[in-house]
């Protein structure tokens, strides 16, 4: 593969992989029609146009999106799918989703009289603790006072967000889900979600009508500090440049950050924060080669990083050997946990240089 083999870097992404954890999630959710699939910022980073047709085909039909532009470029390549905008109507005219056929979630009074005379289908937004988008209570009190404010509006969905969903044992679940149930009851019917990935872990009071897992999908775990259930989606590698003896006391890269302990052998790789290969794993992560764990030494540049590879057979440590950042047995929790940051910003982080090898997605 020509493009590949010139690349500095190669985020190779497992399409079956991807497929295989939203089964998973929908078995544990009781079927297909109950899980959809977030796949706002081009799939978290992974490429939503290859991501949605392959979970389409493997028997998704409802994708989430953060932005209307996301949701145009989705349409064009999920001809039939529903499509719904997190971000709803605030910033695009209906007009804008009725020419996509979008579903707009739908996040204050404002924008619920604003749909309304479209007659078309949208969902609901309730906030139950998150404060972040939604209807806030205030506003919940006058929809159940003034049912005429959604007299036309199709719900073809309502939604709360968990705040703590990766914490098993947060109080703030239960009272979040017990808000939920109890606006629902006071509500015109539709069909419910609260759970995203780490919510269908929390058991079958929080599954409601469908889930709306997105990280998990692409391997994050939704289990923190437990064994993760889902399968590694990315594979992740870049290039070595050059190969350097270091004698003891040396430093290596900007601002003298690491020093050697003792002489030694440095890789430099074709990696750097412009890559999303984020700077804040500096003189902490490591990466794999050839099965063996090195560290990251020095700080980490917009284009570079270097590791030490003293240990490392220069037969295999050389120059045009791909180092593995991102892979099954160090996953993008580990890289995250290096880097200070979780799966989700690792993910979305990486940059347009590497290049994109898709594999499997045939259904
Ligand atoms: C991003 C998002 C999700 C998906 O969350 P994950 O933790 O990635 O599964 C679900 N619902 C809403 C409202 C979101 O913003």
């Amino acid at each position: 593969m020509r493009g590949s083999s010139q690349a500095a870097s190669i985020l190779e992404i497992d399409l079956d992989a991807i497929t295989a954890n939203w089964r998973l999630l929908a078995d544990k959710m009781g079927g297909a029609e109950r899980c959809a699939a977030v796949v706002k910022a081009d799939a978290y980073g992974l490429g939503a146009l290859h991501v949605a047709p392959a979970l389409s085909a493997a028997g998704c039909s409802l994708f989430f999106v953060a932005t209307l532009q996301e949701g145009q470029a989705l349409r064009r390549a999920l001809p039939d799918a529903d499509i719904a905008v997190l971000n709803g109507l605030a910033s695009a005219t209906p007009g804008a989703f009725l020419r996509a056929g979008l579903m707009p979630v739908l996040n204050d009074l404002g924008q619920i009289e604003h749909w309304r005379p479209t007659g078309a289908p949208a969902m609901l937004h309730i906030d139950t603790g998150m404060n972040r988008l939604g209807l806030p209570r205030d506003d919940v009190a006058r929809l159940e006072a003034e049912p005429e404010r959604l007299r036309g509006v199709r719900l073809a969905g309502i939604l709360s967000h968990l705040a703590c969903a990766e914490e098993p044992e947060n109080p703030m679940n239960d009272a979040q889900r017990a808000e939920f149930a109890a606006t629902l009851a006071r509500l015109p019917t539709a069909r419910a979600s609260l759970a995203g990935s780490s919510g269908v872990f929390l058991g079958p009071g929080f599954g409601f009508d469908f889930a709306r897992p997105g990280a998990a999908l692409y391997g994050v775990n939704p289990l923190p500090g437990r064994p993760n259930p889902m399968r590694q989606v990315v594979h992740f590698k870049a290039k070595i440049l050059q190969v350097r003896g270091i004698d003891e006391g040396r430093s290596v890269g900007y601002g003298a950050a690491h020093r050697m302990a003792r002489g030694g052998r440095v890789a430099t790789v074709a990696v750097g924060y412009a890559d999303g290969w984020l700077r804040s794993s500096s003189n902490r992560g490591s990466v794999g080669i050839a099965g063996h764990r090195v560290p990251i030494v020095g700080r980490i540049s917009m284009d570079l990083m270097t590791i030490d590879v003293t240990e490392i057979d220069p037969a295999i440590a050389r120059p045009g050997a791909l180092v593995d950042l991102i892979d099954a047995g160090h996953g993008v929790d580990d890289v995250a946990t290096a880097a200070g940051t979780i799966g989700y910003e690792i993910l979305t982080s990486i940059g347009r240089r590497a290049h994109r090898v898709y594999h499997g997605g045939q259904g």
